[in-house]
């Protein structure tokens, strides 16, 4: 007897050469929380199942990832708008976190967590503060997620010290769901020495490092203007580049950067989240092109929805093909298929978990969605991939699975109630948002 049996659907898999390809009017089997078989539906139509999904019209893929989140900070959705990067920081953002509680962060996190299993997200990796906070809204929502608690230098060794502990004390929890990373805030917030005792720890207890670096182009600049390196050069000598490292957004990453990341003997990646670089005007984005002749793969991202305004990842999807044609000046590159690529293959590495989910394959998690591909807006269906990546919207993903656990069935969320969530998050509002007392936890100068 198996557990679940989801049926008559197309399916998304990944070839032998990794390329992508869809079995038609075919069936998932899961049993302990893995992919038991991709087969045929009439193979599984007799298979003794505890629970059966009738998934006609309907596509079955890997669960999205969200490679860098901050999700407490739906909290401050739509709080500063239409801002240059200086002025959303040290006016608005840091001296409202300044008023940050452990609730706030809780339900903020819940929330979050509503909204990406609505959009078809089983994985994220968040980089915060209370992040046991974090870490209890992972295990009521059943998502999967890499938690990092992140630290400035502006701290003392306390900040450092506090996201070893939360990282060596919560891996391996929520059955297993949830990976920890040692999460120092970015280059510029943090010192070179103790960039490099984190490339230590990191080394020493086999942890990733999660960090903002190269964010744009203004910071790559800044940081050759006062060090004479590029953030990327300031990873490198600290360590970073030889563990397994995940670099958020990267846009001001250079030509003379890419060797650098080539030539790292750790696993490194790049998230990028579009979005949130269209909305702040930057003149750049993550030059996927050069990272991928480089071989490092690229996740996709949100951001925190403060800078994002969602936590969007399909919507991630679709401006990362777009950005990089029109970057590019090429119909040709980032197709949908390679699209669909980071959505599944690269970002299941970039946030270290490459083995285990981003494909539904035997013996990988059970994390899977599945998309309604009846809709006008996706019918009539000439390519698949193209449907997905251009037509399809997260509001078309019906059900949502991590773990062999439906989170989300024909569009019910099962494991959060957002009413009530709302409600409390909306009482604490008025106190979060307080700035008159002209504190700030950080300066931003990139
Ligand atoms: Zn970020």
């Amino acid at each position: 007897m198996v557990d679940l049996v989801i049926e008559g659907c197309t399916v998304l898999v990944h070839g032998e050469d990794g390329e992508i390809r869809f079995v038609e009017d075919a069936a998932v089997v899961v049993r302990d929380g893995l992919v038991d078989a991709v087969t045929s539906a009439r193979e599984a139509a007799d298979l003794p199942a505890a629970e059966r999904l009738d998934a006609r019209g309907q596509l079955a893929m890997p669960g999205l990832i969200n490679c860098h989140v901050h999700t407490p900070m739906v909290a401050l959705r739509g709080i500063a708008e239409d801002l240059p990067v200086e002025e959303w920081f040290n006016d608005w953002i840091w001296p409202i976190e300044s008023n940050l509680t452990d609730r706030v962060v809780e339900l903020g996190a819940q929330l979050a967590c509503a909204e990406m299993i609505q959009g078809g997200v089983t994985t994220f990796a968040d980089h915060y503060f209370s992040m046991d906070r974090v870490a209890a809204a992972v295990v009521e929502s059943g998502l999967r997620a890499n938690l990092g608690w992140a630290y400035f230098s502006s701290q003392g060794p306390e900040g450092r010290e506090q996201s070893l502990d939360f990282a060596l004390r919560m891996r391996g929890a929520a059955d297993g769901r949830i990976t920890t990373s040692l999460a120092p805030h970015a280059p510029y917030t943090v010192e070179d020495a103790d960039l490099e005792a984190t490339a230590e720890l990191a080394r020493e207890h086999g942890l990733l490092v999660h960090i903002h670096a190269a964010e744009n182009r203004a910071q790559t600049d800044n940081s050759l203007e006062r060090y004479g390196r590029t953030p990327i050069e300031v990873l490198r000598r600290a360590g970073l580049l030889d563990v397994d490292l995940l670099i958020a957004h990267g846009t001001g990453i250079t030509e003379k950067d890419l060797p650098l990341l080539q030539h790292g003997t750790g696993r490194i990646a790049v998230a990028s989240a579009p979005r949130g670089y269209l909305k702040f005007a930057w003149d750049s984005t993550t030059p996927i092109r050069g990272l991928a002749a480089a071989g490092i793969p690229v996740g996709l991202a949100t951001d925190g929805a403060a800078s994002n305004s969602t936590l969007d990842v399909w919507e991630s999807m679709a401006l990362t093909a777009l950005v990089q044609k029109s970057t590019e000046h090429d119909p040709t590159w980032l197709t949908a298929r390679q699209a669909l690529d980071h959505a599944t293959t690269q970002s299941a590495r970039a946030v270290g978990l490459g083995e285990q989910i981003g494909a539904l394959a035997p013996g990988r998690r059970a994390d899977l969605i599945l998309v309604d591909l009846t809709g006008p807006h996706v019918q009539p269906l000439h390519d698949t991939a193209a449907a997905l990546v251009h037509s399809a919207r997260s509001s078309d993903v019906r059900t949502t699975v991590v773990d062999g656990r439906i989170l989300m069935k024909d569009r019910r969320l099962l494991t959060l109630n957002v009413p009530t969530i709302v409600a409390e998050l909306t009482a604490e509002l008025p106190a979060l948002t307080e700035r008159r007392h002209g504190r700030r936890i950080q300066e931003y100068e990139g």
